[in-house]
């Protein structure tokens, strides 16, 4: 320990700000500080969640400043460019204005930077145009449509999202394109030639427009500096250091980047990388572990550091999401500890069903509210976006306010919008905004058709008949057809069965017969819509009729943009309802995890491989990490989800919380009158019919 240096010399220049950072820099603790003023050379530190990682980065800079660099010869790289705004401004309550002269963002905003500069010596003008990844589908569309199988095999051949998807996967794991057919997309192998004759067209289309899809950023960023020469030694001279933030979801080719920027022509490898390998948890966008494990090998010389104390959590939480992670099958063991004290053991709340798993979480919200905590000290975390509909339209009831990150709010999802359009117009027949929409869904109908259509149903009074009598054009007469025959049918009364749901679920029953189709010839993938289409079929068939439904979910006047409601732009106070996936690096002081069910959380769809059931693991572990005072997890004991038209059952708390976790937590059941008691009796555990059946398989 004697070459940990213990006091920090800060330069006499700035008085007021080096006060604070040597007050600051003494409150970290010994591992934090020898972080904070390693000399150079790579630097890896591993640590677990709430150990102060991003808080020792942001004083890194801080003191790389103080210490003389120049801020802007310092790169810090983050996973959201907001991210790196929060760092730098820490930073600059530290040392000052100077931090903002630090260049910090994502991967991809740098490399757009740093192209638009070097980017014309190598032949790439600097007047690029970036496609987000609407426009670079679109633009795979044209690709398709020109290289593709043409018209008999059209149907056979993988739609414009998937080609993009396989491309951009392929650029950023470099996973040879022929695995990554024969692994994800089996169905597709045959027409591995054709499918590469699409992306070399996409590929040539984007040279030939000078446009750049997001991956091009980095593999031409990653290209110019492996190509090497004078160019890439300038690139590369551009920092001194370079920091970034939760390395253990960055890929291969961010690692490649990375590589190319420091320690050039013999000059140290000023990189300090971050991570947790344990809060790994986007794999499918190709990141993977692998970079931490293998930072000491690709930068020799790397010091590492691990922080094992927690300042977030308090014990109990802590020790719960210990137990959860103690039964990983990988990664490095950590042991997270704090010299916090105090604090009531989470609680695991079974309720009835999904509305009395709904009205507790809004009851404790307002509960706590009450006690003085702000809305913004409160998260529900939820492994999909569907996952929180019901919550949602409870909370708009109540006028509590929310933000949504993460995903659209679910109101607000185009599919789900699509779906309730066709109960609207039923509610309605003059709601011309609601017809334009359906009609313009239809194969066949084009805005013409759709106006010559609502016209004639002006003319003829909106009576059922007008619609049935229009006489479309020759190609849109099978979707005139089939949306005249489902219209009809669910005009009929329908009738309600024996414990199926009300009559408005069984209306979008019916509307699904038609729609799903529309969705599954639109997406190769539209799991994740169905689900949401079960999710709404469900909420619906709680409400006594349509009218009533339709009044409770009337949209609020639109809010700002999604990726703008981050919290600041938002209502002032509000509650954040957060997919796990994007609440990383974040912390409240209560966070509510609800249905913690097996094929929730891990989501079935993910159990396919143990590698997937594992990431889900981690999820859960990011979620319960994420608690500062207070955590509930949550799940009703009978759910009934809707898989392609075959209800399945819901009620095995998730594997992740076993016997030994459960024994951690506050066991709670919700009574009839939705009061919370302390709950003795046995938890329904998953049966593992392997071990039953004794080794059969
Ligand atoms: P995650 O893995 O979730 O990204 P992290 O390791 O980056 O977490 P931080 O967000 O940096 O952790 O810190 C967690 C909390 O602990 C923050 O509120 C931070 O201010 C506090 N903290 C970190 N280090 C210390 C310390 N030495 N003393 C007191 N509080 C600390
Ligand atoms: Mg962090």
């Amino acid at each position: 320990m004697s070459d940990l240096p213990r006091i920090y010399q800060p330069k006499p220049r700035d008085v007021a700000a080096s006060t604070d950072l040597e007050r600051d820099f003494a409150g970290l603790n010994v591992e934090q500080q020898r972080a904070v003023v390693h000399p150079g050379g790579p630097l890896l530190i591993v640590a677990g969640a709430g150990t102060g990682k991003t808080r020792t980065l942001v004083h890194r800079v801080a003191h790389l400043i103080e210490g003389g660099v120049a801020p802007e010869r310092i790169l810090l790289l983050t996973f959201t460019r907001r991210a790196a705004q929060e760092m730098l401004s820490r930073a600059e309550r530290l040392v000052g204005a100077a931090s903002a002269r630090v260049h910090g963002g994502t991967f991809h905003g740098t490399a757009n930077r740093l192209l638009r500069r070097y980017g014309p010596s190598a032949g790439l003008p600097s007047d690029f145009t970036i496609l987000d990844q609407a426009d670079a589908e679109d633009l795979m569309q044209f690709a398709r449509a020109a290289a593709g199988p043409g018209k008999p095999h059209e149907k056979r051949f993988p739609k414009k999202e998937t080609l993009h998807w396989l491309y951009s996967r392929h650029v950023n794991t470099e996973i040879p394109l022929e695995t990554l057919l024969g692994d994800e997309l089996p169905a597709f192998v045959e027409h591995e030639p054709a499918i590469r004759a699409v992306l070399r067209e996409y590929t040539r289309r984007k040279a030939e427009r000078n446009l750049l899809d997001y991956d091009d950023l980095l593999l031409s960023w990653a290209m110019l500096l492996e190509r090497g020469g004078e160019l890439a030694d300038r690139m590369a001279a551009l920092y001194d250091h370079v920091l970034v933030d939760e390395y253990q979801d960055t890929n291969a080719l961010q690692a490649r980047i990375l590589r190319g920027m420091v320690g050039r022509g013999g000059a140290p490898a000023n990189l300090t990388v971050v991570g947790d390998d344990a809060q790994s948890i986007y794999s499918f966008r190709g990141a993977t572990v692998r970079n931490i494990l293998d930072f000491p090998r690709d930068f020799g010389g790397a010091t590492l550091v691990a922080l094992e104390q927690n300042y977030r959590s308090t014990p109990a939480i802590l020790d719960v999401s210990n137990a959860v992670m103690a039964k990983a099958s990988e990664g490095f063991r950590k042991a997270l500890w704090t010299s916090r004290t105090g604090g009531e053991r989470p609680w695991l709340v079974t309720a009835r069903d999904e509305p009395q798993q709904t009205r507790f979480i809004a009851d404790r919200i307002l509960e706590l509210y009450e006690e003085g905590i702000a809305l913004s000290g409160m998260a529900v975390l939820v492994r999909a976006g569907f996952m929180s509909a019901d919550l949602e339209i409870e909370l708009q009831r109540r006028g509590i306010p929310f933000d949504k990150w993460g995903g659209l709010k679910f109101l607000e999802a185009a599919h789900v919008k699509d779906v309730l359009a066709f109960l609207r117009i039923l509610e309605n027949p003059r709601d011309e905004v609601s017809w334009y929409r359906i009609l313009l869904l239809m194969p066949g109908i084009g805005e013409a058709t759709a106006r010559s259509a609502v016209e004639a149903m002006s003319a003829g009074a909106w009576a059922p008949a007008a619609f049935r009598h229009f006489a479309p054009p020759a190609r849109a007469q099978a979707a005139h057809r089939a949306l005249a025959a489902l219209l009809d049918s669910l005009r009929e009364t329908v009738a309600v069965g024996d414990g199926v749901g009300g009559a408005v679920g069984l209306e979008i029953a019916r509307v699904r017969t038609l729609y799903d189709e529309l969705l599954r010839e639109k997406y190769d993938r539209p799991e994740a819509r169905l689900a949401d289409l079960d999710q709404l079929q469900t909420i619906a068939s709680g409400y006594p009729d349509r009218a009533s439904f339709l009044t409770a979910i009337a949209l609020e006047p639109p809010q700002a943009t999604q990726d703008l409601a981050q919290g600041e732009d938002g209502p002032d106070d509000a509650l954040v309802i957060s997919t796990i996936h994007s609440a990383k690096g974040r912390e409240w002081d209560v966070v509510f995890m609800p249905w913690a069910v097996d094929g929730y959380l891990p989501l079935a769809r993910s159990l396919a491989t143990p590698e997937g059931a594992e990431e889900e693991r981690r999820l859960c572990y990011v979620a319960l990490t994420r608690a500062r005072h207070q955590l509930y997890v949550t799940y009703p004991l009978n759910a009934y989800a809707t898989r392609r038209g075959a209800d399945y059952s819901l009620d095995q708390v998730s594997r992740y919380l076993d016997r030994d976790v459960r024994e951690l937590m506050l066991r709670v059941a919700l009574g009839d009158d939705d009061r919370p008691a302390r709950d003795d009796a046995p938890v329904r555990a998953p049966i593992d019919l392997r071990a039953l059946l004794g080794g059969r398989f």
